[in-house]
């Protein structure tokens, strides 16, 4: 098994357009810095729209957590409904989840739009409940979505599942609908080519060392914009203090050999195939991606906020073995690449919008757990300078500040170091608010 981002591997078949890096020093209206699924999301508002506007990213576009995630599209990209709704209420829950509800709906129109080949497939989601706790959670999240007025879910009993799934040891899932798989890597490239073909400016390989006012200067050269998007991963705090409140959580990606045709239909007899996930703490996911493969993502409690990629391949065997006991009839499916990669996030999982306290035209988003909410951010910061009546809706401001509150305040970092403080608010944001069951019941009785 070799270290390697197999999305990579996949661009190779591809012949995308290199977008040299700037070299001069430039102006435009729109300058946005990070070429992830945030910061393409928020150029591809502008398409059309009669601006000039500049794109650069350090790396090439998806050069970092987007292009190395595994490309499931679902609104639960770390948080559960349930979750949220144990600390927003319904209302508040509904809110917040339609946010990454529209960033996949924005991902599916451009595929369609224009005709991005990237693998973008129809996968329903799968939680599996493993043990009787995880049975429990399942249980919770399909109550959750019923209370919350959901129609798209489904609950399959331990015997149940084995209609749709040829596993072992789950003890029952919630399946539900409007989820997507994506090679994200071959969407950011694909908006790419969109972008030149409609007179957006691409610099690749062209890092923001600094910014000073309107400008922002890379190593050879500099841009002047009235309006500044700042999308950018392991943001440094000589950027903005903003930067604090964003850490990062690891994990790791594999990828197999092909499945058979007949291995792909004894997995999923319904021959409707899923994007599946599990109910442990450090969870496991996988799903089918192109030519049969299975992409199979995990990683371990003491990997995960390490400071930097961990390159060991003992901690991706260890999620091979337990994918192999669920799934006994792969025992011999070998994986052949592997590759860590750091997920941004803040104190509680939900992204950072802000705009910098002293100039009103410089828009971060940062901490973005998930592509669906990356899309989201970009087009509601795009949408947000485009339109000003847009912004009007301030609740994503709101919901998404860097003044919200949080278990565990940032000083503690002090104390305690950043991975612990970060640890602890996640642990909090997911477990330890407002009791979920009173939270229900105080809203049904509400309605
Ligand atoms: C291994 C892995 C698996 C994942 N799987 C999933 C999944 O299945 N589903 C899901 O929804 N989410 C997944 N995620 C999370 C998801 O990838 C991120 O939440 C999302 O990509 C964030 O998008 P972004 O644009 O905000 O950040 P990024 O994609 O990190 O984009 C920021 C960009 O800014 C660039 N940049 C940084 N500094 C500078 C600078 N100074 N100048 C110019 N450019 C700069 C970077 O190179 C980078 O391209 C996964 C992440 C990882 C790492």
């Amino acid at each position: 098994m070799i270290v390697q981002n197999w999305w990579f591997t996949t661009l190779l078949k591809n012949e995308y357009k290199i977008c040299p890096p700037l070299q001069k020093d430039i102006n435009c209206d729109i300058l946005i810095i990070g070429g992830g699924m945030s910061g393409v999301s928020a150029a591809a508002e502008f398409i059309d729209k009669g601006f000039k506007v500049v794109l650069i990213e350090k790396n090439i576009l998806g050069g970092s957590s987007s292009g190395k995630s595994a490309g499931f599209l679902t609104p639960d990209s770390e948080l559960e409904l349930s979750q949220l709704v144990r600390r927003f209420g319904i209302k508040g829950a509904n809110e917040i989840w339609s946010a990454p509800v529209e960033g996949i709906e924005l991902i599916k129109k451009n595929v369609e739009k224009y005709n991005i080949s990237c693998d973008f497939r129809i996968q329903d989601s799968l939680f599996l409940g493993i043990g009787t706790s995880g049975l429990i959670d399942v249980k919770d999240e399909m109550e959750c979505r019923e209370t919350v007025g959901f129609k798209n879910q489904e609950f399959y009993s331990k015997d149940g599942l084995d209609r749709i799934l040829k596993s072992d040891g789950f003890n029952g899932a919630v399946r539900y609908s409007e989820t997507y798989g994506i090679n994200c890597l071959q969407y950011l490239q694909g908006m790419k080519s969109i972008f030149l073909k409609n007179g957006i400016e691409v610099y690749e390989s062209t890092e923001v060392h600094s910014l000073n006012g309107n400008i922002a200067y890379t190593h050879a050269g500099s841009i002047q914009a009235n309006q500044i998007i700042i999308a950018i991963d392991k943001m440094e705090d000589r950027f903005n203090k903003v930067a604090k409140e964003i850490y990062h959580a690891q994990t790791f990606l594999s990828v197999s050999e092909p499945l058979s045709d007949a291995e792909v239909s004894q997995l999923f007899p319904s021959g409707n195939e899923f994007q599946m996930w599990d109910s442990t703490l450090v969870y496991s996911y996988w799903r089918l991606i192109d030519e049969n493969r299975i992409l199979l993502g995990g990683g371990t409690a003491a990997s995960t906020f390490l400071p930097n990629p961990w390159y060991n391949d003992g901690i991706i065997k260890g999620v091979h073995k337990n994918f192999k006991k669920h799934f006994g009839f792969l025992e011999s499916l070998r994986f052949i690449q592997y590759w860590p990669g750091l997920i941004d996030t803040s104190r509680d999982l939900l992204p950072v919008l802000v705009k910098d306290e002293h100039n009103p035209n410089i828009h971060f988003i940062q901490g973005v757990v998930g592509l669906p909410w990356a899309s989201f951010c970009g087009h509601f910061v795009a949408n947000n300078i485009l339109n000003s009546s847009f912004s009007e809706d301030k609740k994503y401001y709101e919901y998404f500040s860097d003044r919200r509150y949080f278990a565990f305040p940032t000083w503690m970092e002090k104390v305690v170091t950043k991975p612990i403080l970060f640890s602890l608010n996640n642990g909090w944001a997911k477990y330890y608010q407002v009791d979920k069951k009173d939270q229900l019941k105080f809203k049904k009785n509400e309605f």
